[in-house]
């Protein structure tokens, strides 16, 4: 109750913990279980909750099961109500949805892209101005995880790609108030898991995302440590598995050159980098044994430095390595147990693959844009920016349902 001094403050303070706790717990958990967890009196409860249906930021449905007696509620979003436009823009390819609160996402496009920052980020800018114009007010925010280090205002370097300080916000024409979040795709995938995955309550964690190259990132106390300019998650770029190879971010021997597609791709003699080939490493993946121990061997090499470094409880891995860990799991422990401190061996940290998959980057972009708005100022302006009945076209704003879970990009 930090700083509600006045009811007024404290009534905004519980519509924010209140819908915190529903987004938190997507949208599963009966009102009277919410009630308990807040520890909130049950008259209280009962009227926040009207008060944000009333704003269209919440909506009850009766619960699927419940006990005899009174049937149950169970706060979820409005069907009217906000929702955050998140984007994963990889290498090769964006993928852009919309997610409402308690973390529901529906795919709104997928497209291929040529890698150059006008020909990934001009047609994005348009996709984003369109579905905003769509949506309307039920917009609340853009959120857009990148494949590369992002610094303070949105300035981006990817080196995969030969991008350097391209003005992210400037080029998808969103600036000012309408800017968006934008972030790192390892550290989104972070936050999601920290708050929806393996890293859930998990004091310290280290969670790795695999996709063309690798990124990784520590997460303490549900945080990924962003660094002092905001370009953490770079475990890829440190010279942790003994090689010499010139990676394309200026450093000799990183990680990165031996973990993911590229290094699928290279180890079959095809050609890689630049954001091509996935195709193709998803085939030497699936069908090549040794390219993919090999990199495995070398992703448990590189986890085992870590764990020496930060003693996390757990490692959660993403993206691709979801499949290394599934199809070579004993060679990434083989190499990981003799890389591990005697002091660590006995209680080596658990090494699990993500339930969110390749979702990870989205949902953490989409988390970032519901922290901006959970706030009593976001839910204000909300407020001041709901339209009259008569002026909403529900229709128009609807988004239609798909929830998608861990699939694989394109
Ligand atoms: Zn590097």
């Amino acid at each position: 109750m930090i700083g509600a001094t006045t009811s007024g403050e404290l009534r905004a303070h519980n519509r924010v913990r209140l819908l915190r706790a529903v987004h938190d717990c997507g949208a599963t958990r009966t009102r009277s279980q919410l009630t308990r967890d807040l520890n909130l009196a049950r008259g209280t409860a009962s009227v926040l909750v009207a008060g944000l249906a009333e704003d269209g930021l919440l909506h009850e449905e009766p619960a699927r099961e419940h006990a005899r007696g009174r049937p149950t509620q169970v706060p979820g979003p409005h069907p009217r109500g906000p929702l955050a436009l998140a984007v994963d823009v990889r290498e090769d390819a964006w993928e852009l949805a919309a997610c409402e609160l308690g973390g529901r996402t529906t795919v709104l496009g997928l497209q291929p892209h040529d890698g150059t920052p006008e020909g990934v980020l001009g047609p994005l800018g348009d996709a984003l101005a369109a579905h905003r114009r769509r949506l309307g007010h039920r917009v609340v925010g853009v959120g857009v995880a990148l494949a590369g280090p992002v610094r303070h205002g949105g300035l981006v370097d990817i080196a995969h790609l030969g991008w350097r300080s391209v003005d992210v916000p400037q080029l998808l024409g969103l600036e000012g108030a309408e800017g968006p979040i934008v972030g790192n795709d390892t550290a989104f995938a972070a936050l999601a898991e920290a708050r929806r995955g393996g890293l859930q309550g998990v004091r310290v964690g280290l969670h790795l995302h695999v996709d063309f190259d690798l990124g990784g990132v520590l997460v303490v106390e549900g945080r990924p440590l962003a660094g002092a300019s905001g370009t953490g998650a770079e475990f890829g770029h440190m010279p942790l598995t003994g090689g010499d190879r010139l990676c394309p971010c200026g450093a000799i021997g990183c990680w990165g050159m031996d973990v993911g597609a590229n290094a699928l791709l290279r180890h079959v003699g095809l050609a890689y980098g630049g954001g091509r080939g996935r195709a193709q490493a998803e085939q030497v993946l699936a069908t090549s044994e040794e390219a993919v121990a090999a990199n495995a061997r070398a992703l448990g090499r590189g986890v085992a430095a870590l764990v020496n470094a930060h003693d996390p409880e757990v490692v959660t891995l993403s993206g691709h390595g979801v499949e290394l860990y599934e199809r070579a799991g004993q060679a990434l422990m083989d190499s990981c147990g003799p890389g591990l401190m005697a002091i660590r061996r006995d209680h080596p940290p658990r090494i699990e693959g993500s339930a969110l998959g390749w979702r990870g980057a989205l949902l953490g972009a989409m988390e970032s844009v519901f922290d901006a708005f959970l706030t009593p100022e976001g839910l204000e302006k909300w407020r001041e920016n709901h339209p009259d009945q008569g002026r909403d076209t529900p229709e128009r704003q609807n988004v239609t349902h798909s929830t998608l879970k861990g699939a694989k990009p394109l």
